[in-house]
């Protein structure tokens, strides 16, 4: 009996608490309902203190009344607020302060009576404060809910083990599954069988750091049975005590994915066409000099001679075009061997040295152990570096290339006293495409592609690419090869073989 009562009670305060608080409702209820509300309330709580008036009556007056002021405020606002009080003050000091069924006015009783309604005012001014604060946490709550429940992103919140405990709306846009669906099938069942290795590494380096955010982009099965590309930034909230989640914000891409691999396929297409007549080009130019040679045909030699200097060019260019399609198709083929690192860069300074009688190429090299790689591609690195360095330091001067051996790698350095480049052009220099633009920059021709495949060559490697720089001050570009790559990358085969 004591228990349901309990019961029965704290289920009345939640409603209490959820239905009264709310500010909003106030505002929207009439005038005749609030003061109504407030009339019944007291009646009830006058007739069920008469009815229990030995427990509750003559000894403790004002018991109720002081819950009556809270439910009417909450319900009807300050006036029913104000209203509850003085009509409680009046039915107290008649029906319930002894002697009852009389009004007192004596001065002990009509203190009492004081002190209640000061102390009801009280109430109705924090109970005023409480519904404000609530109304303005509803109000932020349901605007954020409105941005959720709208955006074009679909939004998923799960629990630690995967588990989706909301969905947004437009999931059923990117994925094509309603909410309801979507909650309940298991994410990991939809995810590309080639990609569900990388998803799962990927998911357990979130889940090990909290507050991290990290995007990725992978493969995912429609409802209609196709598989979408979907770009997914993944956010671990476990920690956040108003969210305990883990944050999913995703959008499918499929159709800037499938264009961009069209663009991607038509340049190495297009670049692969180009390579064939353009090297038959450059052998026909390469005869024709020597036969102007040998008839003493300078005139026309000297023209054939620059052509040729224009085709090099030209072949470079298709050259790093090709290497971009390799890199993104993951089809950049290594051909390593064991070579020597220093006679490579002075093959390297030599050639370059030779395209340029404004700068001074100065070497500092250090003697370390033939290092295991493909040769050709590292040539490729260095070539890229200091012809960079050569051509963005127009005022000529000098180019540092040292090299310094360690106990576990070698590192290759080129110095200029060039250009430089600012601090927020720095990190990005290494991504595709990317050139520094500006008066200064826009001046020098080029793809943006040269460090790029410099970066994923080392990468592949096993090294690491930097530059230091600082813009009017030159720049500093590193790599570092590892000693044990060899070791590192027989042991990688081995462990794939066996897989
Ligand atoms: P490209 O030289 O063809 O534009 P890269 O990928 O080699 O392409 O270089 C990317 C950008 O980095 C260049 O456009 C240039 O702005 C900047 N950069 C590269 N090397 C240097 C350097 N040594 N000094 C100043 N800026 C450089």
């Amino acid at each position: 009996m004591l228990k349901s009562s309990f019961k029965y009670y704290f289920s009345f305060v939640k409603i209490v608490n959820r239905y009264l608080w709310s500010g909003e409702a106030v505002k929207t209820r009439p005038f005749y309902v609030r003061y109504g509300f407030s009339i019944i309330l007291l009646a009830f709580i006058t007739l069920l203190k008469l009815q229990y008036f030995d427990y509750i009556g003559e000894k403790t007056p004002f018991l109720l009344y002081f819950g009556v002021v809270i439910i009417a405020t909450g319900f009807g606002g300050v006036g029913p607020g104000i209203f509850s009080t003085i009509i409680s003050a009046v039915v107290c000091d008649y029906f319930f302060i002894p002697p009852v069924n009389e009004f007192h006015f004596n001065k002990t009783d009509n203190v009492q009576v004081l002190v209640f309604v000061l102390e009801c005012l009280l109430l109705i001014s924090l109970s005023g404060a409480v519904t404000r604060a609530s109304a303005r946490v509803r109000k932020t709550a349901e605007r954020f809910h409105a941005l959720v429940e709208n955006s074009a992103d679909g939004i998923a919140v799960a629990d630690g083990s995967g588990k989706v405990l909301y969905a947004s709306p437009s999931v059923k846009k990117a994925l094509g599954y309603t909410v309801r669906e979507f909650r309940k099938l298991d994410p990991w069942t939809k995810i590309h069988p080639e990609e569900m290795e990388t998803i799962k590494n990927f998911y357990a380096d979130v889940m090990r750091s909290p507050g991290i955010s990290k995007s990725i982009l992978h493969r995912y099965l429609h409802k209609n049975g196709s598989w979408v590309w979907v770009e997914n930034t993944i956010t671990n909230l476990l920690d956040h005590p108003s969210v305990k989640g883990v944050v999913s914000n995703f959008k499918n891409i499929t159709e800037r994915v499938v264009l961009e691999k069209q663009k991607e396929d038509f340049v190495g297409i297009a670049t692969h066409e180009l390579k064939t007549p353009v090297t038959s080009i450059k052998a026909y130019a390469q005869i024709l000099l020597r036969r102007f040679d040998k008839d003493g045909n300078m005139d026309a030699a000297n023209m054939v001679e620059k052509m040729d200097v224009q085709l090099n060019k030209l072949i470079a260019l298709i050259g790093d075009l090709l290497d971009v399609t390799k890199i993104e198709a993951g089809r950049l083929a290594l051909h390593e061997e064991f070579y020597d690192l220093n006679e490579l860069v002075n093959e390297i300074v030599e050639e370059l040295q030779r395209t340029t009688n404004n700068h001074k190429i100065i070497l500092k090299l250090e003697q370390g152990p033939e290092i295991y790689g493909d040769k050709e591609r590292i040539g490729q690195v260095l070539t890229n570096l200091i012809s960079n360095a050569i051509k963005y330091s127009p005022a000529s001067g000098e180019i540092n290339v040292f090299l310094i051996v360690n106990t576990s790698n070698i590192t290759v350095c080129v110095q200029d006293r060039g250009l430089g480049i600012s601090k927020d052009h720095r990190e990005k220099v290494f991504e595709r495409f990317y050139r520094v633009s500006g008066p200064e920059g826009d001046s020098f021709p080029g793809l943006g592609l040269g460090l790029y495949i410099s970066y994923e060559i080392i990468k592949r490697q096993g090294g690491r690419i930097w530059v230091e720089s600082e813009k009017g001050n030159g720049s500093v570009f590193c790599f570092t090869l590892p000693l044990d790559y060899r070791m590192k990358s027989e042991n990688h085969k081995t462990i794939t073989e066996e897989k």
